[in-house]
């Protein structure tokens, strides 16, 4: 089999086996195939696309192109979840321990952030000692004892979209639904997740910003799933303005630590519960058949743990068992904080009609909140506290922004991009719905 022939085939419109498929992404995992040849294979499929099928083995190849976990010796039935990113996006600190406070355990490897969006190691690297590099054994033996455990990406998981994904990243070649659905589900396969929810962001402030194309990303990714026997459940959140109210690591742990002592912003609340609840469901009816009414009670059993206080409790175990300090859950005062802190006050009154996700996100990168390129260092302190939502009624001089900053310049250009970024109304705007849409796989998209 050549590469040449593989990439011409494509090119041409034609649609490739599963041996050239695992035999592309093989070859390509251990530098037989070059940097030159990949690309041009990535712009054909760009171009021409991908079957279902050919995306199902480009996934599967791509998962087992390195280690792919198994956690069955801790955890029989492993269910995972995964953001597609997007701004102030904090639900993994809150729904993992609310999950594993409901008695089923979490096992999670999350990513860095890149550009607008932030990422979940990046956010607990704000609590001092916290450990996200965890070898495969320490992962297991936290799970086996908290019932919890996240941290990075241990062993060597599905390398071949690692390397693709940089390849993807510097030939205009990532907004492709096939690379990305197979980039997603190779990594959580490979992770050892035996059921998934996808949280899908839609909108400004998203990969996908139309609701129709960020629809077809989760039904091509149950679709996956459900070739390859994981049971996959997408679910679409808005992405036009920030979740939650805190933009910035620190100041984002501590909206989380809010949250797991039911003092959340509505919307992240909302958002968190309905995620816990569609874990529970798959962790607990690994075959489909939850009654009807289920979900509605695992939605309940979720707000419980908010309000009992033993999500809280396991988040502290969480920090603790990974070496982070304990103290700073108890008195969030005590995370990193920033030097000037400074409010943006609204220029005008009116109802807010939009306050764009990725103008936040990007002022978020400009304070030193998130990185340009891969390995930038951040700074944990700084960020961005919303006080109004889409929606809400704001009188001229009320605070809309609190910009948290460490560097005078780097707080002008971020408080210059937030003053543009509210459109407000003389009339009466609507709040954003939280979710658009579920896509279970049984039914499609309901
Ligand atoms: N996230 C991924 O992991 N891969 C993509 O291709 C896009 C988003």
């Amino acid at each position: 089999m050549r590469a040449l022939e593989i990439i011409e085939r494509k090119r041409d419109g034609e649609e490739l086996t599963t041996a050239e498929i695992e035999f592309f992404i093989r070859a390509y995992t251990r530098d037989e195939i070059p940097d030159y040849q990949a690309a041009a294979w990535l712009m054909a499929v760009y171009l021409r696309g991908m079957s279902r099928r050919e995306t199902v083995d480009l996934t599967m190849a791509m998962a087992h192109s390195g280690e792919v976990l198994n956690l069955k010796d801790v955890l029989p039935f492993s269910v995972d979840k995964h953001s597609s990113g997007g701004v102030g996006d904090k639900t993994t600190l809150i729904v993992l321990p609310m999950v594993a406070a409901c008695g089923v355990p979490v096992a999670k490897m999350s990513g860095r952030g890149l550009g607008f969006t932030g990422g979940t190691l990046d956010k607990l690297e704000s609590i001092s000692g916290y450990r996200v590099a965890l070898s495969v054994d320490e992962f297991k033996d936290i799970v086996r004892k908290h019932g919890i455990v996240l941290c990075g990406q241990s062993g060597n998981l599905a390398p071949a979209d690692g390397k693709l994904y940089a390849l993807r990243d510097v030939t205009a070649t990532v907004s492709s639904l096939p690379l990305i659905a197979s980039s997603i589900m190779s990594k959580k396969i490979a992770a050892g997740a035996d059921a998934i929810v996808l949280d899908v962001k839609v909108g400004l402030g998203a990969f996908m910003t139309s609701i129709e194309q960020a629809k077809q990303l989760a039904q091509l990714m149950v679709q996956i799933g459900q070739s390859v026997g994981k049971r996959t459940v997408a679910m679409l959140s808005d992405m036009n303005q920030p979740l939650g109210a805190a933009v910035g690591n620190a100041l984002e742990v501590r909206e989380a630590i809010e949250c797991l002592q039911d003092r959340a912003p509505r919307d992240l609340r909302e958002h968190c519960i309905a995620i816990a609840a569609q874990m529970l469901l798959l962790a607990r009816h690994p075959d489909g058949d939850a009654p009807e009414y289920a979900l509605a009670e695992y939605m309940a059993e979720s707000a419980e743990t908010l309000r009992d206080g033993s999500a809280f409790a396991k988040f502290r175990e969480l920090v603790a068992a990974q070496g982070g300090d304990v103290r700073q859950v108890d008195d969030p005062s005590l995370l990193p904080s920033a030097r000037l802190v400074e409010v943006l006050s609204a220029p005008r009154s009116g109802y807010v009609e939009q306050l764009n996700a990725l103008d936040v996100g990007l002022a978020a990168v400009e304070l030193g909140a998130g990185r340009e390129r891969k390995g930038e260092p951040i700074d944990h302190a700084v960020g961005i506290l919303v006080h109004k939502k889409v929606g809400e009624y704001v009188a001229v001089g009320e605070p809309i922004f609190t910009l948290h900053a460490n560097d005078a310049e780097r707080l002008a250009r971020a408080k210059a991009r937030l003053a543009r970024t509210v459109v407000y109304s003389s009339t009466p705007t609507l709040p954003l719905p939280t979710f658009y849409d579920v896509v279970t796989g049984a039914e499609g998209a309901s």
